[in-house]
């Protein structure tokens, strides 16, 4: 179906939301608003279905690695949720810095073609924001929060993240960086259950960090990934005894890169460009894949296919897009990555 732009059927679907809230109040509003546009409507944001999401990104989590004995969180979400484990990482590069900066822009890497910029991977200040890096303006899942008067938070295990700090100071009213995974979980969890904010964003690091020390698919690194799954799991259990919160949150789960071996780093590696993404709560289809549910975007198989692909396959950049889709917000100007908000999870 094509709808004439002049109707700004997203903007008109907004007031109609913003109506609803004020006549019966916002938690109501968004379980009770219209009803969800076909999978084939007009790009733009549906009516808000959740008021809060919360993006995960588990580092270095290679989805061979998942299983109900292993992993019965992540079980949890792919069971209950809408969600594939053969999305895509960022096509140019499977590192971390990269990867997360994607998610939270969903632009691809190379700034020549309108990407992000940030190609390096460690703690360096020069450039020190993302929009020096692009040599131009990028916004942010953060960003676009901020313009819409709404607040956001990051929870991260790794230092370098500060560069969303200094990109975006306004949009990330909260940043926090602990190495203990779990000691970070916990604050994010007090958080969640206090600020009640629109987006969060948490990054365990355990996995990969094991991965390094002893090999992708090592032993210790399924320690570290069963390690990841129980802060999840307590994540879960925190919304569970909170049935309202649990009733109007969306987690979107996924990672930066996956891994098998010594390393992560090669591109062209299925193993590395392989990952998970996960999408349960109050916005998602119960037990649906994703390429079943969006016939716009084609499972890639083993490949990797370029941007240019006609149906691309669901990626790890789609993140902010997707959110602010849920929340019934614009995508990111300038954003490519799921930019039309045709990503459908329910
Ligand atoms: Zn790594």
């Amino acid at each position: 179906m094509t709808v004439a732009p002049s109707l700004r059927p997203s903007l008109l679907r907004r007031v109609l939301v913003g109506v609803a809230a004020l006549a019966v109040g916002s938690a109501a509003a968004v379980t009770t608003g219209p009803a969800p546009s076909p999978a084939s409507a007009a790009p733009g944001p549906d009516p808000a279905v959740t008021q809060h999401v919360v993006a995960i990104s588990i580092d270095g989590l290679n989805p061979s690695a998942i299983s109900p004995e292993r992993t019965p969180a992540l079980t949890r979400l792919r069971r209950n949720g809408a969600g594939t484990l053969n999305a895509r990482t960022e096509r140019e590069m499977t590192v971390t810095l990269p990867n997360h900066t994607g998610m939270v822009t969903s632009r691809r890497i190379e700034a020549a073609e309108g990407g992000h910029g940030v190609d390096w991977n460690d703690e360096r200040q020069d450039p020190a924001t993302v929009q020096e890096a692009a040599g131009g303006p990028v916004g942010s899942v953060f960003s676009v929060l901020n313009n819409n008067g709404r607040s956001a938070a990051v929870f991260t295990s790794k230092e370098k993240f500060r560069i969303f700090d200094r990109s975006w100071d306004r949009g990330v009213d909260r940043f926090t960086r602990r190495t203990d995974n779990r000691e970070l979980m916990t604050l994010a969890i007090r958080d969640i259950a206090r600020q009640r904010r629109p987006f969060t964003f948490i990054h365990l690091s355990a996995p990969d960090v094991a991965g390094h020390a002893d090999g992708f698919m090592s032993r210790a690194y399924l320690r570290a990934v069963q390690a990841a799954d129980a802060q999840v799991g307590r994540l879960l259990a925190a919304l569970d005894r909170r049935s309202r919160l649990r009733a109007n949150t969306t987690i979107v789960l996924t990672a930066d890169h996956g891994g098998r071996g010594e390393g992560h780093s090669d591109p062209t590696k299925l193993d590395n460009y392989r990952v998970p993404f996960l999408v349960w709560g109050a916005g998602a289809a119960r037990g649906a894949d994703l390429y079943r549910l969006n016939p716009d975007f084609a499972n890639p198989g083993t490949g990797r296919p370029t941007y240019s692909a006609p149906r691309q396959p669901v990626r790890n950049g789609m993140v902010a897009d997707l959110a602010l889709d849920l929340l019934g917000i614009d995508a990111v100007k300038g954003s490519e990555l799921d930019r039309r908000q045709n990503l459908e999870v329910r």
